[in-house]
């Protein structure tokens, strides 16, 4: 008997088939993933930040994604146990496998709150709340909250952080819905999930799949769709097969890190953090008291009573007071001297350090979303929609195995600090690799 074909969809994919069916299929079936744009890497690092500080209770960076970040600290949920980070999901209506992770769980409130944060360079692009209570995404994850926690009713939370406009504050869309009126709209959702998986069944290409009209307006989106050329040369009626091999080939070069031409013969050295590189000051940002099970790591940050009643305005965070402090520089530093300090330079560029549970002084390369896509390829070639769902405990290897191809087997790898953090699942799980890829390690003392 015939096994039944399955579709994995989420609500970001069921966005990219609204805008343009054929998009859709370049992307998912032929497997070819738009290079990321600056303001979407600013995203995954204001969404990091987010994460970071709502799971950890960790404070965020100074830097862009950090200040961006701080400004709409109030609008959320004080971080702690009752508060679910990227929540995975996961669940199958018959040939349908919708999966995601959900930014925050409020599980405090009644109804509990369902939240994303979004980057957005002008709030005129933000949702409102009627939009906000009909959309893919939210319609997706009301749902899957209601059945997780088996209540009728979820507050639908969407942060905006603007990007743009230094005095721009940060705003909160929320909309209480119903199960009744998701339901209602995951039937539309269902369809076009039913639809998608027609097409998978019958073409296995982008190319195949018409549109009404070319250019439409889902061409000029978001900056302009990446495949223009392509459908340009599609609608003449040329092969586009080179074309798209070239945006596959620029895009996996956007997301591949420099190479070292010479990898490290020498032994890792192990060196112990002083205690205090743990911590990351921010004393300007101003959060709500503690509910329950707050994170011990909020010393650093000012906590004032008013801040908690700035449900809807965020705080004034003064972003040129949390700007990092310029490093001392030595006034009459000697010729000498200066030629030694570039040659040390020259070598920290052409090294790696790893950080375990502590920071470096100065920045350090975001390895999460590399980590995530190798996790996605190790849950992906088992077949599974997790790498830890991978059989007889064999995820955390797999998912190292997929870093190790990634970097070439080592051979090819970042230049600079790397930090990862054990108390995040996978990046505890990522840390056997980075330590042998690294030429130093530093941990903290715990
Ligand atoms: S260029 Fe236009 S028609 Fe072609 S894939 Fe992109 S959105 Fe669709």
């Amino acid at each position: 008997m015939e096994e039944e074909l399955q579709i994995l969809l989420s609500a970001s994919q069921l966005g990219t088939a609204d805008q343009c069916e054929r998009k859709w299929g370049y992307t998912y079936l032929d497997g070819i993933r738009s290079p990321s744009t600056a303001s979407q890497q600013l995203g995954t690092d204001v969404h990091t930040c987010a994460e970071e500080w709502l799971g950890k209770g960790t404070p965020p960076p100074q830097n862009k994604a950090g200040r961006i970040f701080t400004k709409g600290v109030a609008l959320l949920p004080v971080p702690g146990d009752h508060v679910l980070v990227e929540h995975a999901f996961r669940f199958v209506d018959g040939p349908l496998v919708w999966r995601g992770f959900i930014d925050f769980i409020d599980t405090s409130t009644t109804p509990i709150k369902v939240g994303d944060h979004k980057t957005t360079k002008n709030l005129r692009y933000a949702m409102d709340a009627q939009q906000l209570s009909t959309d893919n995404q939210g319609i997706i994850y009301a749902k899957v909250a209601m059945d997780k926690f088996n209540v009728d009713q979820v507050q639908l939370e969407w942060v905006y952080y603007p990007t743009t406009g230094k005095n721009t504050l940060p705003k909160k869309v929320s909309v209480v819905v119903g199960r009744d009126h998701v339901e209602k709209h995951y039937k539309t959702l269902r369809m076009k999930g039913v639809s998608l998986l027609d097409h998978k069944r019958n073409v296995s290409s982008g190319v195949d799949l018409q549109v009404e009209k070319f250019p439409h307006p889902g061409c000029r989106a978001y900056g302009g769709c990446t495949f223009q050329e392509a459908c340009d040369q599609l609608n003449k009626g040329n092969d586009v097969s080179d074309i798209l091999d070239r945006i596959k080939a620029m895009s996996a070069a956007k997301t591949t890190p420099a190479a070292v031409i010479n990898p490290p013969t020498e032994p890792v050295k192990t060196v112990v953090a002083a205690p205090q590189e743990r911590t990351v000051s921010c004393e300007d940002v101003v959060v709500p008291p503690a509910k329950v099970g707050r994170p011990k790591k909020h010393r650093a940050l000012e906590i004032t009573e008013e801040a908690r009643a700035a449900e809807s305005v965020a705080p004034s965070a003064n972003e040129d007071s949390i700007a990092p402090e310029a490093p001392p520089v030595k006034a009459k530093a000697k010729t000498k001297r200066k030629s030694k300090d570039k040659q040390e330079t020259k070598e920290a560029a052409d090294t790696m350090t790893l950080f375990i549970d502590c920071m470096p002084s100065s920045g350090s390369t975001d390895v999460s979303d590399i980590i995530m896509q190798c996790a996605a390829e190790a849950a992906s070639e088992h077949g599974v929609d997790h790498y830890r769902m991978i059989d007889f405990g064999k995820g955390p290897a797999q998912l190292n195995v997929c870093l190790e191809r990634y970097f070439h087997g080592g051979f090819s790898k970042f230049a600079g600090s790397v930090v990862l953090c054990t108390s995040n699942q996978i990046q505890a799980d990522s840390i056997p690799f980075f330590e042998a890829m690294a030429d130093t390690v530093v941990r903290s003392i715990k």
